[in-house]
């Protein structure tokens, strides 16, 4: 009482805002708006306002009444609709979509006055590897200060945005040429890199970079959104930290890889893949122990495409997915077929690492398994080593697959990665001693002695071994002298049809 609205003056609204207001009422016209005020406490409220002048038989006003409503939480409920939908909330970096937008006003722009820019794709390494051994929130810690070192080290001059995960993308205006843009990214690499603390422990992070420009590599801001994309996987590919950028020819592979997914596709609709099986047996008493499964590809004009020249691309197009369940599923229906005809053989399944990462893979070996009927006991899964990487995660699914009845084994053991810390690390059953340690072995003192040294771990920590690709006596007489008891290889059995398997079976 006694005061002016001026006490409630929040200061948000320009001077030219009230003039305005105050024209119109005073012109004797209702004025309606919205009002940003402050309360005695000093915290903001929002008003939605109409203000009518009542006028004297001169039509001049003499009085105002005002009509006011808060709509506060309105408001907050607008900001945060439209900071949910352009902001990233964890980092407040511009998300996807806005960071998008702006990428194509920069392109646009960049196209007027005829200057380069430069895209930059961003992933953290093994970002998942720090949440399932740190917890998500070590996770989470790690990407808002790598977002605030990205904020310090652009320091406003170049958009950055968080497009999902552990990727972030930026953008480089005013760019010479190939190597002006790598040796910014180089920069803002080392800045990103520092050390950083969680609970007193201090990491280092490794970051990948891949890098496309305008008008180099693409036309559009989805282009080049596309090719650095690409650029970042191709350097992922090859272990990733680092930079590199898009290279042109590549797309052409990948035209050849689309044609090739599209096969495979085809071909698993049409039935046009078969299963052979190779033989393993025990190296005394030289008896049957089980069969490896070996999908075959039978193109109507290509011919059989060994699976050397087509499981890389089904991998990398995930085609890997549907094709390894059709594989799954027949190998476990012919082991059922075998089994009811007293062919009591364990069959062994190749599967790639891309489907052990798929989250349906164990709901797929359910269905397979209580689809076909068979024991669970008499299938064995087949793991490449060199696919493991940093895939702790696949520890989970392989103790869930186990659980279920099922064995694993480990395949071309010795070539891949690391190999021993593997054996501790995997819940696995078999190790299978990769062929280029056996083929040797009889004549080569290193291969000699790398297989003994598998042996022995094995057998410390209770796994079976068995040697891939024997094809001489003497391999044998070698991997016997070093206590191995099972193999498989040409010299025993090429890998055969289902029907000569069971012959051999029989026999
Ligand atoms: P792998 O699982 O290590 O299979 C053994 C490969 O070595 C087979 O080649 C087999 O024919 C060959 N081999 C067996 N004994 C000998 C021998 O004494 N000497 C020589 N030189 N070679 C021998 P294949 O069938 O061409 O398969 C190649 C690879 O393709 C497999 O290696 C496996 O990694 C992959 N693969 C095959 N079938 C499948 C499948 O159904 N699913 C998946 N995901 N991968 C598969
Ligand atoms: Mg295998
Ligand atoms: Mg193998």
């Amino acid at each position: 009482i006694g005061q002016t609205h001026g006490i409630i003056n929040s200061g948000y609204h320009p001077r030219m805002f009230f003039k305005e207001m105050w024209a119109t009422i005073g012109r004797g016209h209702v004025w309606q708006g919205e009002i940003k005020n402050v309360k005695k406490d000093g915290s903001f409220y929002w008003v939605d306002t109409t203000i009518v002048p009542l006028l004297n038989e001169k039509n001049k006003p003499t009085q105002y009444i005002s009509i006011r409503s808060d709509i506060t939480d309105r408001k907050e409920a607008e900001r945060m609709i439209r900071d949910l939908a352009y902001n990233d909330q964890l980092t407040q970096l511009p998300n996807r979509v806005s960071f998008l937008r702006t990428l194509y006003q920069e392109v646009k722009e960049a196209k007027q006055i005829g200057e380069k820019l430069a895209l930059v794709f961003m992933n953290i390494d093994r970002l998942r590897y720090v949440n399932d051994s740190l917890g998500h929130e070590a996770g989470d810690y790690i990407l808002s200060i790598v977002a605030r070192r990205l904020k310090e080290a652009s320091s406003g001059e170049y958009t950055i945005g968080r497009l999902a995960g552990d990727e972030f993308a930026f953008s480089l205006k005013s760019i010479c040429d190939v190597a002006h843009a790598e040796k910014i990214t180089k920069d803002i690499q080392e800045i990103l890199i520092q050390p950083i603390e969680i609970s007193g422990q201090s990491y280092t992070l490794s970051l990948s970079f891949g890098i496309a420009l305008y008008p180099d590599h693409a036309q559009s801001e989805e282009e080049l959104m596309t090719n650095a994309e690409k650029a970042l996987y191709e350097l992922k590919r090859g272990g990733g930290g680092g930079y590199g950028t898009y290279k042109p020819g590549k797309s052409e592979k990948t035209f050849e890889r689309i044609l090739l997914e599209n096969e495979l596709r085809k071909s698993i609709k049409l039935g046009h893949f078969n299963l052979d099986y190779q033989p393993k047996f025990d190296l005394t008493s030289r008896e049957m122990t089980g069969v490896e499964a070996l999908v075959r590809w039978n193109h109507p004009d290509l011919g059989r495409i060994p699976p050397d020249k087509f499981i890389q691309v089904a991998e990398e197009t995930k085609v890997i997915i549907p094709l390894g369940e059709w594989i799954f599923g027949e190998a476990c229906r012919q082991a059922k077929t075998w089994m009811e005809k007293g062919c009591k053989y364990r069959v062994a399944v190749n599967i790639s690492a891309v489907q052990l990462e798929d989250e349906d893979f164990l709901l797929m070996v359910k269905k397979v398994l209580s689809k076909t009927g068979v024991d669970p006991k008499w299938i064995q899964i087949e793991l490449t080593e060199s696919a493991f990487g940093d895939r702790s995660d696949m520890q989970g699914t392989l103790e869930d697959i186990r659980a279920l009845g099922i064995t694993v084994a480990i395949d071309d053991f010795g070539t891949g990665y690391s190999a021993f810390s593997y054996i501790k690390e995997l819940p696995a059953d078999t190790l299978k001693i990769d062929m280029a340690f056996t083929q040797d072995i009889h004549k080569n003192v290193e291969s000699y002695a790398i297989v003994k040294a598998i042996l022995s771990i094995a057998s410390a920590v209770g796994l079976n071994v068995v040697a891939e690709g024997i094809e001489q006596e003497e391999q044998i007489v070698a991997l016997q002298e070093l206590g191995c008891q099972e193999g498989q290889g040409y010299f025993y059995s090429k890998p055969i049809s289902p029907e000569e398997c069971e012959k051999f079976m029989k026999k």
